[in-house]
């Protein structure tokens, strides 16, 4: 089976955490803070606090933001659920907002009009949680007018995007944003087994997720209120353990090293599967001008009057060897969702969703398999085109 995604690991990255295993530390050691260390590096971004996945970056993120009870977070519906669980987590209340039909990022236009709409009726969002979906950034510029224009705080889930650039600074910069959020689950673009980070500039922030990140738990203030000895440490809030480990760190380091090579063959095959799907029935994802995509997934689409064949598509190529997946069930279509509240104008979302299909799509995904998943795509759906 050729599948969407998957990690690529080599030598050096085996090397690397055999050294921790073998080192004196295995959480809690040099590793995690010269990993934050060189994310910052990358991204430009003052502060990063790594942690074990990132739908604990989200929870922290919301919760370094204020966001609690009585407060409303808006998403976009076409994202993985913990996109949207971060809020509900901290007690908020989640409403989504439309997608884009081009990029499939959140829509600003439907954000603009559900926001002079809210402002109407007293109930404008807190925090925006907005998704670059498969490594495009939305447009950060328009989205940071809306925000101070109506007051609310913005999030990055760049769970896709490490590596993407949006007017020539990469994405986790939060040159427009209060926190970007990073994931290093193996299909993403690196990995470190389980993972994720918060990048920020703002030092309050990063302090506040700090500490959430670590039970609460500080030992800054040893001589001050809590002060029974040098063995002293004080829970100051509520934390939870969303620590990274050494082994985790050791991985992230050796394989941020390779990212712009991981991003440049993710590029070049994304930009074959354009070039050769550019004829025929599939339509192609649309690139946004002055930015990169991490591309961390090729989303083809079948139009609208083929889209009843997508099941049949999928497994069909699914039986061919070709692991095609769907990304995503819109979020407010989940049945946990469903139970909260109702929610209204997401059509884009659910008409994207009819349609969508990913094909594989990772920085080991040879020629010959680029080439078969090619070939196997166009023959369906000019067999379903034709019938
Ligand atoms: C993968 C992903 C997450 C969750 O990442 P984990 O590291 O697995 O917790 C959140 N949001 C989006 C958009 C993702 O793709």
């Amino acid at each position: 089976m050729i599948k969407y995604g998957k990690q690529c690991i080599s030598q050096d990255d085996i090397a690397a955490v055999k050294d921790v295993l073998q080192s004196e530390f295995l959480t809690q050691g040099p590793l995690v803070p010269l990993f934050e260390e060189k994310l910052c590096d990358y991204t430009n971004a003052k502060h990063a606090v790594a942690v074990n996945s990132a739908t604990s970056a989200l929870h922290l993120a919301c919760l370094s933001l204020g966001v609690g009870v009585g407060d409303l977070v808006w998403t976009s519906p076409n994202t993985f659920v913990a996109s949207a669980n971060c809020a509900i987590m901290c007690g908020a209340d989640v409403d989504f907002v439309d997608i884009d039909p081009l990029t499939y990022n959140i829509s600003l236009s439907a954000l603009a009009d559900k926001l002079s709409r809210a402002e109407i009726e007293g109930s404008l969002p807190k925090v925006v949680i907005v998704v670059h979906f498969s490594g495009q950034s939305c447009d950060m510029i328009e989205l940071a007018k809306l925000s101070k224009r109506y007051g609310f705080l913005i999030i990055e889930d760049a769970s896709h995007a490490i590596g993407a650039r949006y007017n020539e600074q990469m994405v986790g910069g939060c040159c427009y944003s209060d926190v970007t959020v990073f994931s290093f689950h193996p299909v993403k673009i690196i990995t470190t087994a389980e993972g994720g980070a918060i990048l920020t500039n703002s030092e309050a922030i990063a302090k506040k997720a700090q500490l959430m990140r670590s039970h609460g738990v500080t030992r800054d203030l040893i001589g001050q209120e809590h002060a029974d000895g040098p063995w002293s440490y004080s829970q100051v809030c509520l934390g939870y353990n969303y620590r990274m480990t050494d082994i985790q760190a050791a991985l992230g380091i050796s394989q941020l090293a390779k990212i712009d090579e991981f991003i440049f063959r993710r590029t070049a095959i994304a930009h074959k599967y354009s070039y050769e799907f550019a004829s025929g029935n599939w339509i192609t994802p649309h690139q946004s001008t002055g930015q990169t995509s991490a591309w961390h997934l090729y989303v083809l689409r079948l139009p609208e009057h083929l889209s009843t064949y997508r099941k049949e598509v999928y497994t069909n190529l699914q039986k061919q060897g070709v692991g095609v997946n769907v990304h995503y069930i819109p979020v407010h279509k989940q049945p946990y969702y469903q139970k909260l509240r109702e929610y209204t104008d997401l059509n884009e979302a659910e008409k994207y969703y009819a349609s969508c299909l990913t094909i594989p799509l990772h920085p080991l995904l040879s020629q010959q398999e680029s080439d078969k998943v090619i070939s196997a795509a166009q023959k369906e759906i000019e067999r379903v085109a034709t019938r």
